[in-house]
């Protein structure tokens, strides 16, 4: 069989890295060229695309490290950015083409549409959104990552930015519940891999939209296929919507 590509893998002995290795291993179309971790600099020359789930600054750098000699292509799976940060890769998309999203598995990509075609439908004054995520205690980041895509979803679907419309996290006196918000809430519990609810509500009746991963190797197959996806893209930001062709 030939070979497709040459892989890089950024925070290789971390879980994620751990999976995609399990991944790309089982794999006679891809060679696996570099593996690093924090304090390691890998041959960059050597891979055609990297995928990268490491840490916000650890992306952030190896984004730039890579638009600054014109590749390789990047996956990034790191979530928890911060706004300058995800400035700073879409500079570094400029020069090289990116997939990154929060969540890689063709579950979550779906629920995001439905998500997005329920808040639509369902008017603001009467329906309150709320997203739920519980993950694995070691994770470093609340909401996670893909909470904040269900959230952008429902944003979108009623026209409006998340950004204005967030809830902070109910705590205290919090007073009654303004219209149109959406909220957030997250536990952090032994190894859950990600569960993801958002709920409709309104005083008669309540519509419950879930996804569970089951297994983490989903989003090292999801990655793995952006991966050999984003390696003959022209520069450009793009997310999991493109990659499984949802959006033309
Ligand atoms: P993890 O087990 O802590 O692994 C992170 C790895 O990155 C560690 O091996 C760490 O090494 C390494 N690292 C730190 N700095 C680095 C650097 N400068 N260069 C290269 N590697 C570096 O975490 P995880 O559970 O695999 O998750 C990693 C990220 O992916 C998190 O942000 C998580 O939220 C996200 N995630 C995304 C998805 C998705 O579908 N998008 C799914 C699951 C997880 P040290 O231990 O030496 O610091």
């Amino acid at each position: 069989m030939s070979v497709i590509f040459h892989a890089g893998i950024s925070g290789a002995r971390g879980r994620m890295g751990r999976a995609v290795s399990a991944v790309l291993d089982a794999r006679e179309d891809v060679v696996v060229a570099a593996r690093f971790d924090r304090g390691e600099t890998p041959d960059l020359s050597l891979c055609d695309v990297i995928i990268d789930f490491s840490t916000p600054d650890a992306s952030v750098e190896l984004a730039r490290t890579c638009s600054e000699r014109g590749g390789p292509a990047l996956v990034i799976g790191s979530t928890g950015l911060t706004p300058e940060q995800e400035t700073d890769i879409h500079k570094a998309a400029d020069r090289i083409a990116i997939v990154r999203s929060g969540n890689f598995s063709l579950g979550v990509n779906i629920l995001i549409g439905l998500v997005e075609h329920a808040a639509q439908r369902l008017d603001a004054a009467d329906w309150d959104i709320e997203v739920l995520e519980t993950h694995h205690r070691r994770k470093a980041d609340a909401p996670s990552g893909t909470a904040l895509m269900l959230g952008e979803a429902a944003a979108n679907g009623r026209d409006v930015d998340l950004a204005d419309v967030r809830s902070a996290p109910y705590d205290g006196i919090t007073g009654e519940r303004e219209t149109g918000r959406i909220g957030f809430a997250s536990l952090r519990a032994g190894g859950v891999i990600g569960e993801h609810t958002v709920l409709f509500a309104s005083e008669d009746e309540t519509l419950t939209l879930s996804h569970s991963a089951i297994d983490r190797s989903l989003f090292a197959r999801g990655a793995v296929a952006a991966a050999a996806w984003v390696r003959s893209r022209k520069p450009g930001l793009y997310d999991m919507q493109d990659v499984l062709g949802f959006r033309q």
